[in-house]
């Protein structure tokens, strides 16, 4: 008998939410069934929310009896066959994934019409609510993220991944304010420069703001996993001035600005911050087509990560708390 059966804690289907979206709360105690690799199954004590996205909401969860703490992403086991795709693919690829600067899936199991992913848990939130608390970033802060998610970036692509949905809302951050990527639910396993069958590939995937030209012309192949360095030519952009740079009202005029790079940076009187030439040097270069942009290697090896202050990590935890003196 599964060991989920003997658990005195309430049935998730007992509980009761107005949220059609979502599943319900979890019970106090989440039990993971017995398994091959894990016979007596675990028992996860749920803590806090953390948030809820489009389909899954996510609480803290720790292990008993180690009290190691995770972040559980929970899914009804149910879901229209659109957000069941996405999660597939996200199971099927995030769970390959092995880096420091990735969110590190642990397992999933099933628990009472739920799907239950065990993630590392980021406890500080995104790198979009961290940036836009404290209205942009320092060079030095965007050097080092920008080093962390191309590392990442580098690791991904050279497995065959493409992201596809780099922004700064899916990019977490652990207790030592890392970076984390997360979310894969749009990323795809390229195979011989096409798309393996089995995952998802629609003309349009993204969020608009960050979305690279060429994902919006129909066609236009060869480079696809540039559209990640697109993505972080944005995540950039965002992390000094803490919006996107084709930021407007409509998605048109988005994909518009997008296409003509009609983008501006703010001036230092305006914004009271330093951003060198060599950051809007390196911005630039990530937006220019496909194949002009710089590979990982090439990015971290642009003058802007020679230019000035690099912080380690762990020293940006405290830094990150206050505003850093810009060494430049
Ligand atoms: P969806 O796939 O439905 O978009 P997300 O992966 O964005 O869901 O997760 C929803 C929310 O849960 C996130 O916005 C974030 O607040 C929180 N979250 C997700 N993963 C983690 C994690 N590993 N650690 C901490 N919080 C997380």
């Amino acid at each position: 008998m599964p060991r989920a059966t003997e658990t005195k804690a309430k049935p998730v289907a007992q509980l009761k939410s107005k949220d059609k979206e979502h599943p319900p709360p979890p019970p106090e105690e989440v039990l993971e069934p017995s398994s091959t690799d894990r016979p007596d199954g675990a028992v996860y004590r749920v803590g806090k929310l953390l948030g809820k996205g489009g389909f899954a909401i996510c609480y803290s969860g720790q292990l008993l009896p180690t009290r190691q703490k995770y972040a559980l992403k929970i899914v009804k086991s149910q879901m229209p066959s659109k957000m069941e795709q996405k999660f597939q693919t996200e199971l099927q690829i995030h769970s390959k994934m092995r880096h420091r600067n990735i969110v590190q899936f642990l397992r999933a199991f099933s628990y009472v019409n739920c799907t239950f992913l065990v993630l590392e848990l980021c406890p500080n939130g995104s790198l979009m609510d961290m940036v836009k608390r404290r209205k942009g970033l320092t060079e030095p802060e965007v050097r080092f993220y920008s080093v962390q998610i191309s590392g990442a970036i580098k690791y991904m692509h050279s497995k065959g991944i493409i992201h596809r949905d780099l922004k700064m809302g899916n990019i977490f951050l652990d207790h030592q304010m890392n970076a984390k990527i997360g979310d894969f639910g749009l990323a795809a396993l390229v195979v011989t420069g096409r798309d393996m069958q089995t995952i998802r590939r629609t003309t349009l995937c993204g969020t608009p703001n960050y979305i690279a030209p060429e994902i919006l012309e129909k066609g236009k192949k060869g480079h696809d996993h540039m559209v990640d360095i697109w993505s972080l030519g944005i995540i950039m952009f965002a992390m000094f001035t803490s919006k996107p740079p084709f930021q407007s009202s409509t998605t048109d005029e988005i994909y518009r600005r997008a296409r003509e790079r009609d983008y501006e940076w703010p001036s230092a009187e305006v914004s009271q911050k330093y951003i060198s030439q060599e950051a809007k040097d390196l911005v630039a270069t990530m937006l220019e087509d496909a194949d002009q942009r710089p590979d990982p290697d090439e990015i971290v090896q642009h003058p802007f990560f020679s230019a000035g202050y690099m912080p380690a990590s762990g020293e940006i935890t405290s830094k990150l708390r206050e505003v850093p003196p810009d060494a430049e």
